[in-house]
């Protein structure tokens, strides 16, 4: 239901009133259905609605102001990194020299955007123990698919042809098996312990000859760390079959172990979550991935690579999977976390993956007494609770979720990971003050009460947003445009 009375743009507008001014022309006007084919010539001019320059900028902002960001508010987004994203990164990635060159530019007039590059790469080589890194992945999930179609190939060039299968826990996060599959894969899912780790023996029960890699969400989406990585590695490692890491979140364990040192043989990095980039409504992000050396042979190219001190893309790597990526990837997030990483330096870096956890567990031992925690050692960058407790009291998860909107929060993940009855995914991440968390923390306990003493409240929230509860599924399949003709 739409309760303020904003107008819509469509009823303020004002006939012949324009937020343009344009030149006289000064060369002939073109009948445009001379050029254009029969059909696609407009018969009637487009209803538009027309108002002034300023009437418009009023519109925007207002409907900015209703949105809700990192930059406006707490976002405890779990599996999804919501960060603050420094504005110094900003203002690098608008610098006219980056911000103004071209693609197809010749390599020599672009020498100082390649060796942001190539250090790029260097860094992110340093930051995961690989041996070399792609940039040209657009996405988390497009880096683990590039990453599977090279260890793929890497098994057909050793005439491996049966390692049809690619071994993915059931707490992965959901693009695993997704990406295994577009790549060709058949996904077997292995089972989780009651402690929410990986199950070895499972795991031994269903690795083979057709083992063609396991992929390990490290944080696994219970924001619990894999302790028997080694084992795994060995055991994958013993039937011939590649590790891979998904590194999405890498604010839980940066600086401090590398998934290099742990035995895994690619990685692939969220630049646009650990690393600063921006990202929400679909991007642009960068899913760079890094390989040990019997992978490079496979990498996408062209690669960019230093000879005689000039930075140059090789194209004649015959053995890989070709190019993932028009052109070289997206530069604007390349700036971004270059800007980021060089201004945190090594220590800053540590401390990010310190506050990280630090504020999760916290978050998580304060909220353990209201809430049923499924696991309840420490965790990493994030955390899982149960509404059980309140669901038995008839109050669902999503109606809390729903009532923090009220309190000025971003809801967490709900409902995800699948193995935990009514559950809430929260990642504080480390850029949130101790305040902040304290606020969020008093608003999950005030919700608690709540629900115990006046749950209608909790039911029917939220009660101080433009839009009321919306049936989601239908909001998200049939959007209503609400065009009021006059
Ligand atoms: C976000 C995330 C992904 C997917 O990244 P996209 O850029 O959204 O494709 C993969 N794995 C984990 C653990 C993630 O958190």
């Amino acid at each position: 239901m739409h309760k303020d009375n904003q107008p819509l743009i469509f009823e303020n507008t004002k006939e012949g009133r324009i937020g343009y001014s344009l030149p006289e022309l000064d060369v002939p006007e073109i009948d445009l259905s001379e050029l254009l084919a029969e059909g696609f010539v407009r018969e009637k001019v487009a209803e538009l609605p027309e108002v002034s320059e300023l009437d418009i900028m009023r519109h925007y902002t207002a409907l900015s102001n209703r949105n809700h960001g990192i930059d406006s508010g707490f976002y405890p987004l779990g599996s999804c990194t919501m960060k603050y994203n420094p504005k110094i990164n900003e203002s690098v990635a608008r610098f006219p020299g980056f911000a103004n060159i071209h693609p197809l530019q010749d390599e020599s007039t672009v020498q100082g955007a390649l060796e942001i590059m190539y250090d790029l790469q260097e860094h992110l080589n340093e930051i995961t123990g690989m041996d070399e890194v792609t940039l040209q992945p657009a996405a988390g999930a497009h880096g683990e698919w590039t990453a599977l179609m090279m260890i793929r190939a890497f098994h057909e060039a050793n005439g491996d042809l049966e390692r049809t299968k690619v071994l993915v826990p059931d707490s992965a996060h959901g693009t695993n098996p997704a990406s295994a599959t577009v790549a060709g894969f058949d996904t077997i899912t292995v089972k989780s312990n009651e402690n929410g780790l990986v199950d070895i023996e499972d795991l031994r029960a269903k690795v083979g000859p057709d083992t063609a890699a396991l992929m390990l969400t490290n944080p696994n989406t219970l924001g619990l760390f894999e302790e028997d990585i080694l084992e795994m590695a060995k055991i994958v490692h013993g039937v011939g079959g590649k590790l891979y890491y998904d590194g999405a979140n890498l604010n839980a364990v940066m600086s401090k172990v590398r998934p290099g040192d742990m035995g895994f043989d690619a990685v692939h990095l969220n630049l646009h979550k650990t690393f600063t980039g921006p990202h929400g409504g679909g991007g642009p992000g960068s899913g760079p991935v890094g390989v040990k050396k019997e992978l490079i042979p496979y990498l996408p190219k062209p690669v960019l690579i230093k000879k005689d001190n000039t930075l140059t893309f090789e194209y004649d790597r015959p053995q890989s999977i070709g190019r993932v990526k028009p052109f070289y990837g997206n530069f604007g997030i390349y700036l971004r976390a270059y800007t980021y990483i060089r201004s945190m330096g090594p220590d800053g870096l540590k401390a990010v993956t310190e506050y990280a956890v630090l504020n999760a567990n916290y978050m998580m031992r304060r909220l353990e007494p209201y809430f049923d925690l499924p696991y309840s050692q420490h965790c990493k960058h994030e955390f899982v609770l149960s509404g059980r407790r309140q669901k038995k009291l008839g109050v669902r998860t999503l109606d809390m979720a729903k009532r923090l909107l009220d309190f000025g929060y971003h809801p967490p993940t709900i409902y995800f990971p699948l193995n935990v009855e009514e559950g809430m995914m929260i990642e504080p991440t480390e850029t949130e003050s101790k305040e902040t968390l304290d606020d969020f923390i008093e608003a999950m306990i005030q919700i608690t009460k709540e629900v115990e003493e006046n749950p209608e409240v909790v039911q029917n929230a939220p009660h101080t947003t433009v839009i009321s509860r919306l049936d989601e599924t239908k909001a998200a399949r049939q959007p209503v445009l609400r065009y009021i003709k006059k």
